[in-house]
């Protein structure tokens, strides 16, 4: 026999079983969590319908996503055919429901990112797209880059097939009601926080074991200059490494970008082996309440566990769970 086979062989079962336990974690199992944004979302300024229209939405958006994850298909796939569907309704911040510009404009911000293979995609400050989600998956996958902004976002999502709206289309009477309080606020130097978000976000966990994540939005009421936020920022707003979890992020963008949320989350379960609530709490009810930034996230790790994790009164959010019924939520409790 070979002096080397027993070294040889011995080699090849610790590789074998120590690739054995990400190969089987997500097998199988498969999990999906949405969010429409985090903020001052009080029981007693909601009416029975408000409720209603938002818990049916968060439920048929889990729907949609949960479909595609049950059939096998992608957490990719999931994600984005749950963001487009919530970018559809103009009850978030995010596609039909983005807020304005101070010049009155609406300007989105998208990004999407596949936790296989590390590959990222996003768009910021386009405003001819009806679904912003798409054109980064499009970015990402149909383009050397990560992110293109503007009308060369715009020009890029032509070439690829994708239709423009006018810009009237994101017009809805609701947030512009929201832009001239802001402004008003705003004269009045009185001008404090925006206190409401509605950004939509989606993880999930496919039957293959990857995991994916999603988020886009309109940004902040009011946004001057070009501003951009956390959202199209990978490691801000949007995070997924299946060596840890997958993350999208809502909130004052600004403080988000800054403790580099969605990646700071997937680094402390990376490195320092937390569990997914434990990281995402760290960072959200801990490090950012310090910094003044308010906000929330959802986060799924790699067995398809979900963290919501919020340092607001409420935030719209989702999820499930192979098997499992769905659970919406609005606020604290
Ligand atoms: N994070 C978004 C931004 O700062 C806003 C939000 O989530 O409500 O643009």
């Amino acid at each position: 026999m070979n002096p080397m086979f027993p070294i040889r062989l011995l080699i090849a079962t610790l590789i074998i079983l120590c690739a054995a336990p990400s190969a089987r974690a997500g097998e199988g199992h498969f999990a999906i969590a949405i969010h429409g944004g985090a903020g001052t979302i009080l029981k007693q300024n909601m009416t029975a319908e408000k409720e209603k229209a938002y818990r049916d939405t968060l439920t048929k958006a889990l729907e949609i996503g949960y479909a595609v994850l049950e059939k096998g298909g992608s957490s990719l796939d999931a994600v984005e055919r749950t963001i487009r569907f919530m970018e559809d309704s103009p009850l978030f911040n995010a596609g039909k429901g983005s807020v304005f510009t101070n010049k009155g404009t609406n300007e989105m911000d998208a990004s999407i990112m596949e936790g296989r293979s590390l590959r990222a995609g996003a768009v910021a400050g386009v405003r001819r797209l009806q679904n912003p989600i798409t054109v980064a998956r499009l970015v990402m996958e149909k383009s050397p880059h990560v992110m293109m902004v503007g009308e060369g976002a715009e020009q890029f999502a032509k070439t690829q097939g994708v239709e423009w709206v006018d810009p009237s289309f994101f017009h809805t009477e609701r947030r512009w009601k929201d832009l001239e309080k802001a402004r008003a606020r705003e004269n009045k130097k009185a001008a404090k926080k925006t206190d409401k978000h509605g950004t939509v976000g989606v993880v999930a966990l496919d039957q293959a074991g990857n995991l994916a994540a999603g988020t886009s939005t309109g940004g902040m009421t009011n946004k001057k200059y070009g501003r951009v936020g956390d959202s199209p920022i990978i490691g801000a707003g949007c995070y997924a490494d299946n060596q840890s979890c997958a993350v999208s992020a809502t909130g004052h963008g600004e403080y988000f970008i800054r403790a580099a949320v969605a990646h700071e989350i997937a680094a402390r379960i990376k490195h320092r082996g937390e569990g997914v609530q434990q990281a995402a709490d760290a960072v959200v009810r801990d490090q950012l309440v310090h910094m003044g930034g308010s906000g929330g996230v959802i986060a799924m790790d790699r067995q398809g566990r979900v963290a919501f994790s919020f340092n607001t009164p409420g935030m719209y959010r989702g999820s499930r769970v192979k098997g499992g019924q769905p659970y919406v939520g609005i606020y604290k409790k």
